[in-house]
């Protein structure tokens, strides 16, 4: 079962929001909102006064649209071929990030009857080498205007390669290549940060910031946020094994002892990455206090946990073992394997009940 704390979500955004006037507070909630259920999700943070969202594919425009008729979305992976009368039907702005991109929003523009230009944001590339106007672009845009001519460039954006490290010499050439950028540009409101550029200070801030992991409970460079998400699976059965015995797939754990072990309904189907199991310093899963280590593969829908330092009897079937909680951060689940949040998160599974609290219960 996953519970997700929406309250908590929402603070998550008042603080980050707090730290960046006179910029506004946008929210990243592409890939279902970092896994967590794009609807409850956006519907809370809109709840908590965001307006301006960015997601990643058109579809998840759509699915957001549906639910917020007034919220201003950004869909981040730009404009699709032949799909300009879709985003304006639905009221969505795409990231143009090639003049390929801008003719066709242009060309729409200029063949649809609209009283208000539509409204796109300009995606220029400082250095992530990714999505974007590159520096020929740019300087080509400044010398021909006409070709964003009936465009309302609502925003100017770039993207960050290492907010999340602080003294990476990358973060101020970006930010000045940005500065740059935007001097040779029709001026517009500009964004720069995600939850790591929030934290670089008030130079990165611009007009817009657009926070995806710092509201959803992932630590950005030692910066803490609230957790948002419990995890727990159900014991479905207990074993006990003799030393010598092996487990699982492939046999690649042996007990050295007389073991019990408690097999959980949760597999890599479900979000626990396999790397965690099948390997000598393997990931663990808790039960109250007591930290169970993973033994042997993880299964697609099963793993098996070794539970022998509990009392007999403690456990049984159907009780609840903790994954992710108040005694395994997504950050530490995450570094246990190899990986980070964010991946933790996306990799949430979709066939547990999703429960979602409005206050801050028992996290
Ligand atoms: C995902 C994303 C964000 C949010 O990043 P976080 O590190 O999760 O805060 C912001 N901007 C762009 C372009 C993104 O792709």
């Amino acid at each position: 079962m996953l519970r997700v704390d929406l309250g908590a979500i929402a603070a998550n955004y008042r603080d980050l929001a707090a730290l960046c006037p006179p910029a506004n507070c946008a929210a990243a909630v592409k890939a279902n909102a970092y896994g967590l259920g794009l609807e409850p999700v956006a519907a809370a943070l809109a709840g908590a006064g965001c307006d301006t969202f960015f997601v990643a594919h058109l579809a998840e425009a759509r699915q957001l649209r549906a639910i917020l008729p007034k919220v201003t979305i950004y869909v981040l992976g730009g404009l699709p071929a032949g799909a300009a009368a879709l985003y304006a039907k639905a009221n969505l702005r795409p990231v143009l990030g090639s003049l390929g991109e801008i003719d066709e929003w242009r060309n729409f523009a200029a063949a649809t009857a609209a009283t208000a230009a539509p409204a796109a944001a300009l995606h220029v590339d400082t250095g992530f080498n990714r999505l974007g106007l590159d520096q020929s672009d740019v300087a080509h845009l400044a010398g021909n205007p006409d070709r964003l001519a009936g465009i309302n460039i609502a925003l100017i954006m770039s993207h960050l390669a290492c907010a999340d490290t602080p003294a990476h010499r990358l973060n101020e050439a970006q930010r000045a290549a940005f500065e740059a950028a935007r001097a040779r540009l029709p001026g517009a409101p500009a964004s720069l940060a995600g939850s790591g550029g929030i934290y670089l200070g008030p130079a990165y801030h611009f007009d817009l910031v657009r926070p995806g992991i710092g509201l959803f409970g992932g630590a950005v460079a030692g910066h803490a946020s609230r957790p948002v998400a419990r995890l727990d699976a159900t014991v479905l059965q207990i074993r006990d094994i003799s030393a010598g015995d092996t487990i699982g797939y492939g046999a690649t754990h042996t007990f050295k002892r007389d073991s019990r072990v408690a097999i959980i309904s949760l597999g890599y189907a479900d979000g626990l990455l396999r790397c965690l199991g099948g390997r000598r310093a393997a990931g663990a899963v808790f039960i109250g206090d007591f930290r169970a280590p993973i033994v042997g593969r993880i299964s697609m829908d099963l793993t098996a946990i070794d539970i022998t330092g509990l009392p007999a009897d403690s456990v049984g079937r159907g009780a609840m073992v903790e994954v992710i909680g108040p005694h395994q951060t997504i950050d530490e689940i995450a570094a246990a394997a190899g990986t980070i949040s964010y991946e933790i998160l996306t990799s949430l599974g979709s066939r547990y009940t999703r429960l979602y609290s409005a206050a801050n219960h028992d996290l």
